[in-house]
């Protein structure tokens, strides 16, 4: 799938991993039939959008859109999207807290209410809508509650990608401020994973081509099909730490996971160590 990715962006999300100085405008030229992703940044602040949009109906491409929604509360800009309906796959909405203090904490925005309007109006509309949630440290205490209240606002919000947060970016600047401790969270993860089971919620795994959440930390919870069904996104063969400047441990060696799974940032390894891989 080819990514197109604008650099600007109306948000300054404290655990962002993209380094959008170092983003260039994109180049763009688009094939007949192409799958396309396209994302940011956010892309709705590009003037080029309109045309990429126009020129991918013409080239019969198909579309997912990753956008933190801010724009579309206008129900306008809902109705202008829905004409591209057959092409669109799916728009991957971020929204990482259903609080808003800790929406605004961490987005850097008052934009909250917003966000809420364009959920209603893209739930009304045509569009098929996933939420997409990053697991930081201000928000992983709350993930269940998001599960929930995305039920019952939302109740067409039928798919959730879960990642966790990666030191890039914003994120590795504000790294020990935004970087929850792995076993910390996995309580939490099993919980939204079952609540997600019992609740006809399609919870995944993500890892826009960097690692998720190493299932080590839920392989004593969930079967390994279990597991593998919801990361099928992280477990994807020919993952390489290396490739990440990530690292795995001695205990890796063992582990069902080990072809597939990314490893963990070493910046995760300098804050938390070892010991939690060791007693896995
Ligand atoms: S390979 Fe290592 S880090 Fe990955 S899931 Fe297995 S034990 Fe955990």
């Amino acid at each position: 799938m080819k990514v197109i990715r604008f650099p600007k962006c109306n948000y300054n999300c404290i655990f962002c991993f993209e380094d959008k100085e170092a983003l260039a405008e994109p180049i763009i030229s688009i094939k007949d039939n192409e799958k396309l992703l396209i994302t940011g940044g956010e892309p709705f602040c590009s003037s080029k959008l309109k045309s990429v949009l126009e020129e991918c109906k013409r080239k019969k491409a198909k579309l997912k859109i990753q956008t933190n929604a801010s724009i579309l509360y206008s129900e306008g800009n809902v109705k202008y999207l829905e004409k591209f309906k057959d092409m669109i796959e799916e728009i991957i909405i971020g929204f990482h807290s259903h609080e808003p203090r800790i929406y605004a904490e961490i987005t850097q925005t008052n934009f909250y209410d917003k966000v809420i309007q364009a959920l209603h109006n893209l739930s009304k509309s045509k569009l098929n809508i996933t939420v997409n949630h990053t697991l930081i440290k201000q928000n992983y205490l709350y993930a269940l509650d998001f599960l929930k209240f995305i039920k019952e606002k939302f109740p067409r919000i039928k798919k959730i990608y879960m990642t966790f947060v990666y030191p890039s970016g914003n994120a590795l600047q504000n790294v020990e401020d935004v970087m929850p401790k792995i076993s910390d969270t996995k309580d939490i993860v099993k919980n939204c994973i079952m609540y997600s089971k019992d609740n006809g919620l399609q919870l995944e795994f993500i890892s826009c081509g960097i690692p998720g959440y190493p299932l080590c930390f839920l392989r004593s919870y969930f079967s390994i099909e279990e597991l593998n069904k919801i990361c099928q996104h992280v477990i994807q063969k020919g993952n390489n730490a290396l490739d990440f400047n990530n690292v795995k441990f001695k205990i890796c060696e063992g582990c069902t996971f080990n072809d597939t799974c990314a490893g963990v940032p070493q910046q995760y390894v300098d804050i938390y160590g070892e010991t939690e891989f060791k007693n896995n």
